[in-house]
């Protein structure tokens, strides 16, 4: 049986109306002897369900199942912004993906960001970030590497995204310093991430493959056994689709009623019609076309009809061999 503790940490959020404020974000450090060190994180955005789900399930299983090493479990870093259902903290508006920014931290967000700068990520080698399309926006379910700035290719973690066990993965390239990639870069912390599900909505089924990935990546890093129920998926299954490209993204350039036309996972030609902008309180404005930017798999939709300038409608890849992945490095 693991030794089992609370790291639970409070940072202050004064209000208007409560000035010494402070908000508890709850952390289980979970010990089974000699191993490697996982933190394993969600609701770095509030309103991103999946992975919070997920990590507080294994709040309750991990204890009993953990067969070496350390893991540390934050299921809703933001704690303000879960509470709220909000993406971005409400105390401050601040973003916990912006706000790894060092001392002196102001306020709120950066309070957190420079917590586990402090506490976490000194003490692990390894973390997965779960995030979520959230309210505004709906991914398909993906494992996600991100390169930050000139972080060299590691091979571990084309392997940790088949441990998570999802059919389709995700990269992006991160150059913002205040960013989560860029504090695991600093602090040489492997990370994997995730975008799944999203909308304002969760679903059992997408928690516990959630769940599942995480316990897959575990197993990969040698914290346990593969469970039964992980499914690693073979390096030929594995999908990967760069979103960092600028054709990768369609935004509205105009305010509107969006009407999608296709559907996550379905396979568009470049310029192709995938929906429309329409405008039902101004009869005589024409619908205006929307047209794919490139060629590939629809990944990521809005799920939010009524959108205005700069909104991201649709991320849209060719679907590439996982083992291209260090020919984006
Ligand atoms: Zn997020």
């Amino acid at each position: 049986m693991a030794n089992v503790t609370r790291e639970d940490f409070s940072v202050a959020a004064a209000t208007n109306a409560s000035a010494y404020r402070r908000v508890t974000i709850p952390v289980l450090r979970i010990e089974a002897g000699p191993g490697p060190a996982v933190a394993l994180i969600a609701g770095v955005h509030g309103d991103e369900w999946e992975g919070q789900a997920a990590i507080l399930d294994l709040w309750q299983q991990l204890p009993e199942i953990l067969q070496r090493g350390t893991v540390y479990l934050l299921p809703a870093v933001n704690a303000e912004a879960s509470l709220a259902g909000t993406r971005l903290s409400p105390s401050d508006g601040g973003n916990l993906n912006r706000a790894f920014l060092g001392e002196p931290a102001r306020g709120y967000t950066e309070s957190i960001a420079a917590a586990l700068e402090a506490r976490l990520l000194p003490r692990v080698q390894a973390m997965v970030d779960v995030h979520s399309g959230g309210a505004s926006l709906r991914y398909l379910p993906s494992s996600v590497i991100t390169r930050y700035g000139n972080d060299a290719y590691d091979e571990r973690l084309p392997a940790l995204a088949r441990a998570f066990g999802l059919p389709d993965c995700v990269f992006f390239r991160g150059g913002e310093a205040g960013s989560m990639p860029a504090a695991a870069s600093r602090h040489g912390v492997l990370r994997l991430s995730a975008e799944i599900g999203g909308g304002r909505e969760t679903s059992q089924s997408l928690a516990d493959s959630c769940r599942d990935g995480l316990l897959g990546c575990l197993a990969e890093l040698g914290l346990l056994s593969r469970p039964e129920s992980a499914h690693p998926a073979q390096d030929a299954q594995v999908r990967l689709y760069d979103l960092d490209t600028p054709a990768a993204t369609l935004r509205a350039r105009e305010s509107g009623v969006f009407v999608p036309a296709v559907e996550l996972g379905q396979s568009v030609a470049a310029q192709q019609p995938i929906g429309r902008l329409i405008e039902p309180a101004r009869p005589n404005v024409p619908p205006r076309p929307l047209l794919s930017p490139q060629a590939g798999t629809v990944v990521c939709l809005r799920p939010i009809a009524r959108s205005d300038d700069g909104d991201c409608l649709l991320q849209v890849a060719p679907a590439l061999p996982l083992d291209s992945l260090a020919s984006r490095y």
